[in-house]
């Protein structure tokens, strides 16, 4: 009898082999119990990243991606929000809008520029971005396939903790299992349901960069890093941008910084209506939008424009996932996957990164890093947590805005008045002079815990290409800089950079921090 048994299970466990051995293409030679090491759901930034890396340490991988339209019909390729309708076109655009402001600099450096007015092709910018993010979506596609991570072209949700059910865009279905599934959805832009006609008339981020047309007068409503820099852009490419801000813009961040962003954008071009709220969007009988806000006072204003652009936020792409099902805990209101330091959810083998998974920085490099290195945890055995701590980021306005660390509120309530230096400077880049440009918002501001050496615990920068400056401070700022040794650092002359090192005004002392050239 008990010969029989051990027959019977060595049967099953044959049958469960060959199943899964048939439906593998390549064996990790590990893993007999799944059809997969690892499970990615979501093919962004963070879930690329993730999937390669347990791929080159061994694992049998695969990703699904899908990208479900946008209310106004747009979808795209491989790669995520990055690629499509974040970072990459988002840049590309700022850095057309950049050109011609150096278009307008130029005959100030000798260049014979014919006329006042230059002309800008909206068609001719998407279709070259289209085209980029095209070569781009291809080259995921490749990489994928180089490294030998298996790629569903599939919308996942979760059967049970084990198991992920891939519905292709036809219909078809298939049921995959794996030890690991990693939740890495990303989100989508939020429309509010308070603001009347907001579906039917307003576009967002994920319809700007493939408009047929240039977009006109736009309304651009929202007061965070999508709202700004697509105003900035749009002001920049000669569209009347407004923009409205229901209450403080760029929350998050130094005061003094915002401010002076804000004072930058108006310099642009930008109308700005702070401390008013939409509430409704109708279709004129001219074929213009007419928007309905109440302002400040609480008064009742209208306008027409071409265009409403809803930069209110994004919303986790979780609600397919059947994430109940499996018993993974999410928030609510913002539909984000709860995880702890491991990035690891309420369930052991699932969890999560990047712009879906709760508290964490939406950026891309933090979605990429934390992917790589929770398949290293996962797959190597590696204890390395991600730093979620000291992010450095810009904000892409015309004149950019890149930050790391804590801003002098957040050091001040940390570490009390008492604790805390400020050193700050205006300065004028040396390329602003020959046009004579203003340069009344650049500006930086250090802060330091007040002790010893300094510790440098946030650095801010306000001004041309504040993103390139801020990558290498920042990498020094995390290995523990000091006011000290930022002093001790010879300069890099004429530059923008050298600034930083140059920094000896407190903001306490009261002086002038206004800097004059050499
Ligand atoms: P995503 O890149 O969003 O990828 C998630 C993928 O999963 C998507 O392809 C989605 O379609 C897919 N998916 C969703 N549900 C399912 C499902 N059920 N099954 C299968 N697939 C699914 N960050 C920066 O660092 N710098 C910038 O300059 C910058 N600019 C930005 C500009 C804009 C306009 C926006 C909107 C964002 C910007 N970001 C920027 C943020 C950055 O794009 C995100 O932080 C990053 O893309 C998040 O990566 P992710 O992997 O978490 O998600
Ligand atoms: P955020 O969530 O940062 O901000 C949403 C904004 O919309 C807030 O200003 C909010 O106002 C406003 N808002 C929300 N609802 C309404 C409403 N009903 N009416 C009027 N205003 C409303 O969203 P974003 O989409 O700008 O950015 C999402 C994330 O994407 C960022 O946090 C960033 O990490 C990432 N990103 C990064 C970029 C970069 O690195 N350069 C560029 C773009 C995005 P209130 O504060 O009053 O609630």
């Amino acid at each position: 009898m008990l010969s029989l048994r051990k027959h019977w299970f060595s049967l099953v466990r044959l049958c469960d082999v060959l199943h899964v051995a048939g439906r593998r293409s390549r064996s990790s030679g590990v893993n007999v119990k799944y059809d997969y090491d690892l499970i990615v759901i979501g093919g962004g930034s963070g879930g690329l990243a993730c999937s390669k890396e347990a791929s080159q340490l061994g694992k049998k991988v695969a990703v699904l991606d899908f990208v479900s339209s946008s209310p106004k019909g747009n979808a795209w390729g491989l790669g995520g929000t990055c690629v499509n309708v974040g970072c990459i076109p988002k840049k590309l655009m700022h850095q057309a809008s950049l050109l011609g402001q150096s278009v307008k600099d130029a005959s100030h450096y000798g260049w014979n520029v014919q006329g006042d007015t230059i002309d800008h092709s909206w068609e001719s910018l998407v279709m070259s971005i289209q085209n980029h993010i095209k070569s781009l979506n291809f080259g995921h596609r490749v990489q994928l396939k180089e490294k030998n991570v298996e790629y569903y072209n599939a919308k996942g949700s979760f059967v049970d903790s084990h198991t992920v059910l891939a519905r292709h865009e036809n219909g078809d279905e298939v049921s995959l299992s794996a030890e690991h599934i990693v939740i890495a959805v990303g989100g989508r832009p939020h429309y509010p349901t308070n603001v009347q006609g907001s579906h039917e008339h307003g576009i967002t981020s994920d319809d700007l960069f493939f408009y047929s047309k240039p977009p006109g007068k736009t309304l651009v409503i929202g007061g965070s890093y999508v709202a700004l820099e697509c105003a900035g852009i749009l002001a920049g490419l000669g569209c009347p941008a407004h923009l409205m801000i229901r209450s403080h813009p760029l929350k998050a961040f130094d005061r003094d910084m915002v401010n002076l962003v804000m004072s930058s954008l108006r310099g642009h071009g930008v109308q700005i209506l702070s401390h008013c709220e939409p509430q409704s969007i109708e279709r004129g009988s001219n074929g213009r939008l007419d928007v309905v806000w109440r302002d400040e006072a609480s008064q009742t204003c209208r306008d027409q424009f071409d265009t409403v652009l809803f930069a209110t936020g994004r919303q986790a792409s979780t609600w397919a996932l059947e994430l109940p099902r499996v018993g993974v805990a999410m928030d609510t209101p913002t539909g984000k996957v709860l995880v702890d330091e491991r990035d690891t959810t309420s369930v052991d083998n699932i969890h999560a990164i990047g712009d879906a998974a709760y508290g964490r920085w939406e950026l891309t490099p933090v979605a990429v890093k934390a992917g790589k290195l929770l398949a290293r945890r996962l797959f190597e055995g590696s204890n390395v947590l991600m730093n979620y701590e000291t992010v450095p980021t810009t904000v892409f306005t015309p004149l950019e805005f890149a930050s790391v660390g804590l801003s002098e509120e957040e050091a001040v309530s940390r570490y009390g008045n008492e604790r805390v230096e400020v050193y700050h400077a205006f300065y004028r880049p040396l390329e602003y002079y020959l046009p004579h440009r203003d340069s009344s918002q650049c500006y930086i501001k250090m802060v330091c815990e007040a002790v010893d050496t300094e510790r440098v615990l946030g650095l801010h920068l306000l001004g041309p290409n504040a993103g390139e400056v801020l990558q290498g401070f920042s990498t020094a700022i995390n290995a523990g800089l000091t006011r000290d040794q930022l002093h001790g650092t010879i300069g890099i002359h004429p530059t923008c950079a050298e600034e930083v090192v140059r920094l000896h005004i407190t903001k306490s002392s009261g002086a002038d921090p206004t800097l004059t050239a050499c």
